[in-house]
């Protein structure tokens, strides 16, 4: 039994430092140019370089995404970037679209390419298309379900990856225009405003100014409004079926949920692997996947297709259990102090919780803390100040300090 890849996103330089401190096996990223993800803040050459250096140091993997479907005009600077990726020294870019496959192929032709979920791959005669035209590695479409999964991994040699937590879109993805439509964000080049998440009334053509609600219950119809996926209680089963790499979406997400969701997944696949027979996944870590910011989770179309059961007609906000409030700097020293910057505001006397990369967590009362000048104090009033907090047990650098949110 192969171990997968826990691929985790990389919206930017610190998330990506984040990911792999915190578990991942490999990180996705993109450019400044073609890949989606317009508005995550993406990586400049030279930031990529300096990527790939840091996650290559810890035995990382860093793979570029170019799944952007490009007119004429966008094809002109694509192979020279092309060659300055690979110059960077990244290992697979992420294609959508046949052209940009094939300038992939003609201009850095070593390169490993893997097909993006935006390419819509269901069943296994589009994955053999792709392996036989050179792709090492396809990313399967959300909306399948386990079976066809099993279908595909026995039809295909290529390697196989599957997304296992992370939103949803309401249509296949990469298939969809609201966006460009009602925000003129064209989804397809990562600017998705995501409206399918607004609440929707139905409006009348000659009373313009009159909102008919349309009703599932009291609180409204939010009628396009995806659950967020998790199949983390399905580890076991994807991991028999032989999919070779697990992908967690989010690269717009904080660096608080790229590490916890990262390090929930990587606690599991170890535990798994270290006694693949008496495996059971604890409570502690689904816990985890509670604690940042998500919608309701669901398994999609694991089992079958999905109802109104996966979907959110309530509601579009999000909900999570804690909040991220200190990220450590350096360990703690002799005196049991580390150097912490601020993320959200702290408090002498409020309970925090300690969440570190290989360390247990743990919770203490926050009862000595310094500014900057070596001045005690109760509140560390700016954002992201940099403060000496006293700890009771010792902490690792990048461990983050959460807070459990107040009860509405
Ligand atoms: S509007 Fe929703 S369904 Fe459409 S692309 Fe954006 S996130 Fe996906």
């Amino acid at each position: 039994m192969k171990k997968p890849e826990l691929l985790a996103p990389a919206g930017n330089m610190e998330k990506l430092k984040m990911a792999c401190i915190y578990g991942a096996d490999a990180v996705f990223l993109a450019g400044k140019q073609f890949g989606l993800r317009a508005f995550s803040d993406n990586f400049t050459l030279v930031e990529m370089a300096e990527a790939v250096q840091f996650a290559h140091r810890m035995g990382k993997k860093v793979y570029v995404t170019v799944n952007m479907y490009p007119h004429n005009s966008d094809l002109i600077e694509l192979p020279r970037y092309l060659r300055s990726i690979r110059n960077c020294g990244v290992d697979g870019v992420i294609v959508a679209d046949p052209g940009v496959f094939r300038m992939v192929q003609d201009t850095i032709p070593d390169m490993p390419i893997h097909i993006s979920t935006q390419a819509n791959s269901t069943n296994w005669s589009s994955v053999r298309f792709w392996e036989d035209l050179g792709a090492s590695r396809v990313v399967l479409a959300r909306e399948l379900s386990l079976r066809e999964m099993t279908e595909i991994r026995r039809s295909c040699k290529a390697e196989l990856e599957v997304f296992v937590h992370g939103a949803m879109c309401i249509s296949y993805s990469g298939r969809c225009l609201l966006s460009n439509y009602l925000t003129q964000r064209d989804s397809n080049r990562g600017q998705c405003a995501q409206p399918c998440r607004w609440k929707y009334n139905l409006v009348e053509e000659k009373r313009p100014n009159e909102f008919f609600p349309i009703m599932e219950d009291d609180n409204g119809t939010y009628i396009f409004n995806s659950k967020d996926l998790c199949l983390f209680d399905r580890l076991p089963e994807l991991i028999a079926c032989g999919i070779d790499s697990f992908k967690i979406e989010g690269r717009m997400k904080s660096v608080h949920y790229v590490a916890t969701v990262v390090n929930a997944y990587r606690r599991a696949i170890d535990a798994y692997f270290a006694d693949p027979q008496g495996y059971q996944p604890k409570q502690e870590w689904l816990d985890e996947l509670l604690k940042v910011s998500h919608r309701d989770y669901t398994e999609g179309f694991y089992e079958h297709k999905t109802t109104e059961e996966d979907q959110i007609y309530g509601t579009s906000s999000y909900q999570q259990t804690h909040d991220f409030v200190g990220l450590v700097k350096t360990a703690t020293d002799a005196d049991g102090y580390a150097t912490v910057e601020q993320r959200n505001n702290m408090k002498v006397g409020e309970t925090i919780e300690v969440f570190q990369p290989n360390n247990e967590t743990f919770t203490q009362v926050l009862t000595t803390m310094f500014d900057e000048n070596g001045e005690e104090i109760a509140v560390a009033p700016h954002p992201q100040q940099i403060v000496r907090i006293k700890f009771d047990r010792p902490v690792e650098p990048f461990a983050m300090i959460r807070r459990a949110c107040k009860k509405k």
